[in-house]
């Protein structure tokens, strides 16, 4: 096994890819105590923080939000005006 190609997998579909072929999301703390987590895509994979991984698929981005796999992830609720932010960024980024 090759440490420096490791696979990951997508949160959505479930499926293996290398890193480097997923999206990678990370959760951003607020600086505020009481608000809301916030996620953002991780374009080139150096944000600090616990990292989800989707393909680069609008459907493997439906599918985790379907699943809530977000919230399982990342242990705890994510607001809805996150997961908004999120799928313009996701959108973009897979276009
Ligand atoms: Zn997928």
């Amino acid at each position: 096994m090759d440490k420096r190609s490791p696979e990951r997998t997508c949160i959505g579909c479930r499926s293996k890819g290398h890193k480097d072929e997923l999206v990678r999301i990370v959760l951003c703390r607020s600086d505020n105590a009481g608000d809301p987590a916030g996620i953002e895509l991780d374009r080139d994979g150096r944000m600090e923080g616990r990292g989800a991984y989707l393909c680069r698929r609008s459907e493997c981005l439906e599918l985790a939000l379907n699943k809530k796999a977000f919230c399982r992830t990342f242990r705890q609720a994510i607001s809805a005006e996150a997961i908004e932010r999120l799928r313009d960024s996701f959108e973009r980024e897979v276009k």
